[in-house]
């Protein structure tokens, strides 16, 4: 999701309804979500923020991503040891991770989108939607495998 002015106006509109104050540095960070392609993580945006804002803390964009997070607005991807990354594309999609590099692959599934949610999982609350995460070696590593 590159660099989309209905997704900015969105996400800005769902921190301001939360109570989150907007300030230029909370800006920033969701502006370079937003234009980041794949799956930033913290560092990645850490990076990128910090090429317009200096002064900025790594602490200040975990936080952020951190509230973003907590109010489904982005979703983290991948667990485990992997560098936790973010996903700002809250269309139905699922995703490939790969248990060596800890990149996330998109995929979708019209078939997966619609499975039925097992009792036992709507037992532990209200479902919103299902995502499923299939884990392996991507091609890359694989290459890079057999490569060396
Ligand atoms: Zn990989
Ligand atoms: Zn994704």
């Amino acid at each position: 999701m590159a660099g989309n002015d209905s997704a900015l106006k969105c996400l800005m509109d769902a921190l301001r309804e939360a109570g989150v104050k907007l300030t230029h540095q909370r800006l920033q960070i969701v502006t370079e979500l937003l234009e980041t392609e794949g799956h930033p993580s913290v560092g990645e945006i850490y990076g990128a923020v910090r090429e317009k804002i200096p002064s900025i803390s790594l602490d200040t964009v975990y936080r952020t991503m951190r509230t973003l997070s907590g109010l489904g607005l982005i979703q983290p991807v991948g667990s485990g040891s992997e560098r936790i990354r973010f996903d700002t594309d809250l269309r139905p999609h699922h995703h490939f991770v790969c248990c060596v590099c800890g990149e996330a692959y998109d995929f979708t599934c019209p078939d997966l989108d619609s499975i039925p949610v097992p009792r036992q999982a709507e037992a532990l609350g209200s479902v919103r939607g299902t995502r499923v995460e299939v884990r392996g070696v991507c091609n890359r590593c694989l290459k890079k495998g057999t490569a060396e």
